[in-house]
């Protein structure tokens, strides 16, 4: 189960760390001591994107020990194929310091990074990348590729991976599990919808029919006609 806990100890909500209605950043200033602890909220940011619909990928930036920055998956929401978690949260990050270099700085993201984001680290130029799961279709640090063992880069940071992988990862099994769910009851809701229209079709077709042999049937004509 996931599991995402305050530094008092107490689960957190979607409630405590953002809200919709203002979008304000409600983990921004934070302090965290431990990997675990910054996992946890990134992974909290992953719930928030999976209220939405989004794939749930939550991801914070860490500099000093203080939250920075913090984004979570929401390409089809903001209308941006950029919006991954990673990019949200560098932005938020650069944002909050008034700075495009993020030196010094950790990026925890609950998924093994993408070539975009990837990209985004190096130019942004973090020290330190800390994942959960791995992301074996499409990441690159260990999975389709291993971009950190790439020697035409201008700059490299530190790579931990597996931080609360389990967890990362049960929230994405979890997210699939519910969509494959919710396709097949559509998909059985639209075949039952076009039974029910075929059966009213064939109905009205026999009342019809029923209806012509009524008037039309010569034996009926000629009975009038006697
Ligand atoms: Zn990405």
């Amino acid at each position: 189960m996931m599991r995402s806990i305050n530094s008092d100890g107490r689960v957190l909500t979607v409630a405590d760390v953002w809200s919709k209605e203002t979008g304000v950043r409600m983990l921004t200033g934070r302090s965290v001591e431990s990997d675990e602890e910054a996992m946890a909220l990134a992974l909290s940011l992953a719930q928030q994107a999976a209220e939405l619909g989004e794939v749930p990928v939550g991801a914070i930036v860490v500099q000093d020990g203080r939250v920075i920055g913090e984004g979570y998956n929401q390409p089809i929401t903001s209308f941006d194929p950029s919006a991954h978690a990673e990019m949200v949260a560098i932005r938020s990050a650069t944002a909050e310091i008034g700075n495009y270099r993020l030196s010094n700085a950790t990026l925890y993201v609950t998924l093994e990074p993408c070539t975009m984001c990837f990209g985004a680290m190096t130019h942004g130029r973090i020290a330190r990348l800390v994942y959960g799961a791995t992301e074996p279709k499409a990441g690159v640090i260990v999975s389709a590729i291993q971009l950190p063992q790439q020697p035409f880069f201008n700059h490299y940071f530190d790579v931990q991976g597996g931080v609360l992988a389990q967890e990362c990862g049960q929230i994405l099994s979890d997210f699939f599990a519910r969509r494959r769910a919710a396709k097949k009851r559509l998909k059985a809701a639209a075949k039952a919808a076009q039974a029910q229209e075929l059966q009213a079709q064939e109905v009205e077709e026999q009342e019809l029919e029923a209806k012509k042999g009524g008037s039309d049937d010569p034996q009926t004509l000629r009975g009038v006609e006697e």
